[in-house]
């Protein structure tokens, strides 16, 4: 597709308009319209309560509010001011301490974390491992530095982790490069809620470190996005002590995110954390991601990364952030439970959800059904593989209200 009149395609393909913020600005206009009980937006990706407004942790703005000026206007080192770069380890490993090497490299939200990782550990035309199910942006950003994704099927014909699919996915692409990235969304993974379980983990490991061993360079690129969403923290972090114990020739990437856990989706801060079990290899991780840092954004917001650092330095501020967004948490955990059982009532077969902001409907002709239901006042997103439902975008009632909607729209 080549619809561009002066810029350059570069083998990308760019639609005119992207997807989800297209079906979510028809859901606002209608909203607009019929106003916001009468319709249904589970399009974005964002937090909202029963009205539709963004949750906002207050003790986060408190913190923001209390700034200072220099806090606002001064640069930030590229990777990071210190403090942010301690900070930050704590709030992506709360309890878990890496007995690795760590390396910490602030970016524009988990989107610059993906990005530098991407760019630094495959080489131009590679491809990178990914689900089936997945967040289109990878293929944004993939394309946008001249690479490709390919993916394994994530749940096999019982709707188990499939492993086999996995390993001959790394197989085949290990065959054909030299290295290979794997690039996991989990825990409460968007667009499913999946979270991988510590066999899953272990069986994943298992195939990667069979073609670390026949000498390939392996990353392991986790997208943290929503682990602070998909239940205690101690819980949703079990999986980490398992990336700690690798071998060299395999580097581990967190991708975290200061957007939906700090609910700073605007200010653009989040970090690439490196664990590998080599010294050499972590301080190149630095001067590598550095560069491309420098070469596409420069540094990232000191205000956000003052307010992390200020937020864990401080034992009662960061109590009571904790506390703020387990009541949300909560909150979303109910919402995907109602969801998940009105399918089961309505017999409306759905992908197998854990948690966090996401939960998937499989459907072959999910362009087709999204448009039948917008009509129903639904906005939902079509995937390749079905439909997703942003159940942190809508209230509970709203959730019990889908699974029969869509059943007739497939109808
Ligand atoms: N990864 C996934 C799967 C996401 O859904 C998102 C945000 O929607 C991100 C990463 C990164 O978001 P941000 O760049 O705002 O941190």
């Amino acid at each position: 597709m080549n619809n561009l009149i002066f810029a350059e395609q570069n083998a990308r393909i760019i639609p005119l308009e992207d997807k989800i913020f297209g079906i979510s600005r028809l859901a606002k206009e209608r909203a607009k319209e019929k106003g916001h009980e009468a319709v249904i937006n589970a399009s974005l990706g964002s937090l909202l309560d029963d009205d539709g407004h963004l949750v906002i942790l207050s003790s986060v703005v408190n913190a923001v509010k209390s700034l200072a000026a220099v806090d606002y206007a001064d640069y930030a080192p590229i990777g990071g001011t210190p403090e942010f770069k301690k900070a930050i380890q704590s709030a992506a490993f709360r309890a878990f301490h890496p007995n690795s090497h760590t390396e910490v490299i602030a970016t524009p939200g988990g989107t610059g974390a993906l990005r530098n990782t991407i760019s630094n550990y495959s080489k131009l035309g590679d491809t990178v491992l990914t689900t089936d199910w997945h967040w289109a942006p990878y293929n944004t950003i993939a394309q946008e530095i001249g690479r490709k994704i390919e993916t394994f099927t994530l749940f096999d014909e019982a709707g188990k982790f499939n492993v086999a699919s996995l390993d001959q996915k790394v197989k085949a692409l290990a065959q054909t490069q030299e290295r290979l990235i794997l690039l996991l969304n989990t825990p409460a993974h968007n667009p499913t809620g999946h979270t991988m379980t510590p066999e899953e983990w272990d069986l994943t490991l298992h195939s990667v470190k069979e073609v670390a061993a026949a000498g390939k360079k392996v990353t392991i690129l986790v997208d943290a996005a929503y682990i602070d969403f998909a239940g205690d923290a101690a819980e949703s972090r079990q999986f980490l002590p398992k990336l700690d114990d690798l071998p060299e020739s395999i580097l581990v990437v967190v991708a975290y995110s200061l957007s939906k856990t700090f609910t700073l989706y605007g200010m653009r801060c989040g970090a690439a954390i490196a664990m590998t079990k080599s010294k050499a290899i972590a301080d190149e991780f630095k001067r590598v991601c550095e560069f491309s840092s420098r070469g596409s954004w420069s540094n990232c917001t000191r205000p956000a990364m003052t307010v992390l650092a200020n937020v864990y330095a401080d034992p009662v501020l960061l109590a009571q952030v904790d506390r703020e967004r387990e009541v949300y948490r909560n909150m979303l955990r109910s919402r995907g439970r109602a969801f998940e059982d009105a399918a089961r009532q309505a017999g409306l077969p759905i992908v197998p959800y854990d948690a966090g902001f996401f939960a998937s409907i499989p459907c072959a002709t999910a362009d087709v059904v999204s448009e039948k239901l917008q009509k129903d006042d639904i906005f939902l997103v079509p995937f390749a593989k079905g439909l997703r439902v942003t159940v942190a975008a809508i209230s509970e009632e709203k959730c019990k209200a889908i699974p029969e909607k869509v059943l007739q729209a497939m109808q």
